[in-house]
């Protein structure tokens, strides 16, 4: 059998040049959907570390945990993240955290840290 041709992240196949889809979770091969040409799943496997940039092209068991995991590392460090808007890019999501610093008739304040641009700000409630 030939192998797939590889371009960066993506296979074609070797007998038509169609791009191939990734291989589904469990599944052992890919079939092309011009030519029925069956590509191991294996032929995926040293590529998937150029794919980090598009994580949701590629689902896989070991990257939705890597995903879980930098959530959970952002929920610890940066806060929640809220829909709140940047006022400096305008972005639509912030990480917010509550903090009690003044006399507690005061209130809190709230420091908010733009999802995108990494602006802070922080508002007295
Ligand atoms: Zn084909
Ligand atoms: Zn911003």
């Amino acid at each position: 059998m030939s192998s797939a041709h590889k371009i960066g992240a993506l296979l074609f196949c070797p007998d038509c040049g169609t791009l191939l889809n990734l291989p589904d979770d469990g599944h052992s091969v890919v079939t092309c959907e011009q030519c029925n040409h069956e590509e191991p799943a294996s032929s995926f496997d040293n590529i998937e570390v150029t794919t980090r940039s598009h994580p949701d092209a590629f689902p896989s068991p070991l990257r939705q945990k890597r995903k879980t995991q930098t959530k959970h590392h952002q929920e610890d460090h940066q806060g929640t993240l809220v829909a709140e808007k940047c006022p400096q890019c305008g972005h639509m999501q912030a990480f917010s955290k509550e903090m009690q610093l003044r006399s507690a008739d005061e209130g809190s304040t709230i420091f908010y840290t733009c999802a995108s641009c990494k602006h802070g700000w922080r508002i007295n409630n």
